[in-house]
């Protein structure tokens, strides 16, 4: 078939080489994309340049003006104009295009930038003068002197002036502003121990001042500018290596999550980069952790050798190659998914904190009196309880049965069992919360989430082992699935390993044979809609055959206890036990917490005892 013909008319005659204002003009269709990349280019350079300081400062989105001021090495008044022409740089000699160790090394950003605005360059080295020099749409003045301290300011006014097509695409102040926030963010976090301002002429929008203290230090106080206390205080440290890569950093529990993937932070080799392998490995990792509408927050860098990555693919820097995309995907993979196993049994401090600022009383406490209230002994309370424990078990009720235990515990035992960390079961509430006291304080157990969880884990291990043992429905559920029949039967075989045993049955219609055992008796029309569902979002079969945990996730919901089941004392203490024993049961397969934990600091707090 012929391909249909471009629509370019051919007025010229012979091939020419382009002005270098045309060339210029033309490399800044990619490397001056909007003024949140020209911000970028400037900001990289002061690092570049061994800034220790570097203000921005904008007008208008930074449509009208990009001012960049560093404390950096500055640029000798003989290279000043230099510095303007294309392919000039003081990074790389040429030679070795492997080992670059600064953000620029090509020598583009510069001219780029002067071809499509009003440039104004002004520098000076240490125990030198300083020097300026305008450019217009390409044409440089000759330099002259200036005055400022050691150091260089950048000044870009009316930004695609000399480009009026591009000018129309230009987006909001606000939103160019916020895109210009964003790459502030990441150069910051990045880079801490440079203090960056981002301000326009009626305020400081961003201020991170350099960090103090050894790198990861560093890090992690600069982390917290970013990402917030929020996030610090709710993460978990990384360090990880696997074949001369190393993976460091921060990542936020499953439940510090947020809506949109604007809290990840990912560097190569120092290089901020928004990389659809990172990020997909960094979504693939939480993919048992969270949902598929929430994204985890991290600060992550990665050192790989030069050899093994490519970060010349796009003028602007952003993506970059890896020689072995496989080993650096396991290693992300892999590293984050134990760091969390290892921190499943931390309850999060901000839902604590936010639970507790939802406790205290309406009512302002009385004052100026106080109030004396007799209190019961120990073992008065526990005989109340003990009393008022939710007893008769429905044994026909479906779902989890295999974790009970049918022995009292004893007194011993039970003094015992306040020392573990999610404590001895007391009482249960509203027939899904489990109250439960621990050595220190309470602890609030969401039934429904922690069952969740738990079958999510152990159809996981019956999975690797041997695939998960089915039970054969009385009779068939037929499930009308319309045109989405097609794409889960041709995820038959999948779903078998996955305990779900299905069949065509006519036009769009699904026959149900087998579920998943431990799931009880689900509702299987229910069940398979929600696999469809997932298989759905999950696109291509490979895709789903990669996420089967994901689908698997969605099975586990179906043979949670729904909320409302009444379990006795020993059943909920079992439940208990057996979340302590399982890896990531802190939280539910959708990053939801399924305890929290107040202390007896947080209650004497609560009824201001402190
Ligand atoms: P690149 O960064 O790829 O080298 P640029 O066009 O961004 O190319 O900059 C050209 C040169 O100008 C740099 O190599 C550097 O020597 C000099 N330069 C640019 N900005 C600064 C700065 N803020 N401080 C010192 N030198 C600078
Ligand atoms: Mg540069």
């Amino acid at each position: 078939m012929n391909a249909p013909r471009h629509n370019i008319s051919r007025p010229i005659q012979g091939i020419r080489r382009l002005s270098d204002a045309a060339a210029n003009r033309i490399a800044a269709g990619e490397v001056v994309e909007r003024p949140a990349s020209a911000v970028k280019e400037l900001v990289e350079n002061a690092v570049d340049a061994g800034a220790t300081r570097i203000d921005v400062t904008i007008g208008d989105g930074g449509k009208t003006l990009i001012r960049v001021s560093d404390n950096g090495s500055g640029i000798a008044q003989a290279e000043l104009a230099l510095a303007l022409e294309r392919h000039a740089t003081s990074k790389i000699d040429g030679e070795d295009l492997v080992n670059i160790r600064s953000f620029g090394f090509r020598g583009e950003a510069l001219p780029s930038i002067a071809s499509v605005a009003r440039l104004t360059l002004i520098s000076r080295q240490q125990g030198g003068e300083a020097w300026e020099i305008n450019v217009a749409a390409g044409q440089a003045a000759p330099s002259r002197p200036a005055s400022r301290a050691p150091g260089t300011t950048v000044e870009v006014r009316d930004l695609f002036y000399a480009t009026p097509a591009r000018l129309k695409f230009l987006r909001s102040d606000r939103s160019e502003t916020q895109a210009i926030g964003e790459v502030m963010r990441r150069l910051a976090m990045a880079e801490p121990g440079i203090t960056f301002t981002l301000s326009d002429d009626s305020r400081t929008m961003f201020r991170a001042d350099a960090a103090q203290g050894d790198l990861f230090d560093a890090r992690l106080a600069r982390a917290r500018t970013i990402l917030g206390a929020d996030f610090t205080e709710n993460a978990v440290a990384i360090d990880a290596d696997r074949e001369g890569l190393r993976l460091e950093g921060h990542i936020g529990l499953p439940t510090v999550s947020r809506g949109a993937a604007v809290a990840q932070h990912i560097m190569v080799n120092g290089r901020p980069v928004r990389d659809r392998l990172l990020i997909g490995a960094l979504r693939a990792a939480y993919s048992d952790f969270l949902s598929r509408d929430r994204h985890p927050m991290a600060a992550l860098f990665l050192t790989c050798p030069p050899d093994r990555v490519d970060v010349n693919v796009h003028p602007a820097k952003a993506e970059v190659r890896f020689r072995e995309p496989g080993n650096v995907r396991g290693l992300i993979i892999s590293a984050i998914r134990h760091t969390l196993a290892q921190n499943g049994h931390r309850a999060t401090s901000t839902i604590t904190e936010n639970a507790l600022g939802a406790f205290r009383s309406e009512t302002p406490a009385p004052s100026g009196r106080t109030w004396t209230v007799p209190r019961p002994s120990g073992q008065a309370v526990q005989a109340a309880l003990g009393a008022q424990a939710p007893v008769g078990f429905d044994e026909q009720s479906p779902g989890w049965t295999s974790a009970r235990v049918e022995t009292e515990i004893s007194e011993q035992e039970a003094a015992e069992t306040t020392a573990l960390p999610l404590g001895a079961a007391r009482a249960q509430l509203h027939e899904n919360y489990i109250l439960a006291q621990t050595d220190d304080g309470v602890v609030l157990i969401d039934q429904h989430a922690a069952h969740e969880r738990l079958a999510f884990q152990r159809l996981k291990a019956q999975m690797a082992e041997n695939g998960v043992a089915r039970q054969a429905l009385l009779i068939p559920e037929i499930v009308e699935l319309g045109t989405d029949a097609a794409r889960v039967l041709e995820q038959t075989e999948a779903l078998l390993e996955l305990g779900l045993a299905i069949e065509p049955f006519g036009p769009g219609a699904v026959a149900v044979r087998e579920v998943p055992a431990l799931l009880g008796q689900p509702d299987a029309a229910a069940l398979l809609r929600d696999v469809a569902d997932e298989i759905a979002d999950l696109g291509s079969s490979d895709a789903v055959r990669a996420r089967l945990d994901a689908v698997l996730s969605r099975i586990a919901c179906h043979g949670s206890v729904r909320s409302g089941r009444r379990l006795t004392g020993p059943e909920m203490n079992a439940l208990l036990r057996e979340m302590e024993a399982t890896p990531h049961s802190s939280t539910c397969n959708h990053g939801r917490p399924t305890w929290v934990k107040l202390s007896l600091a947080d209650l004497e707090k609560l009824f201001g005892r402190r």
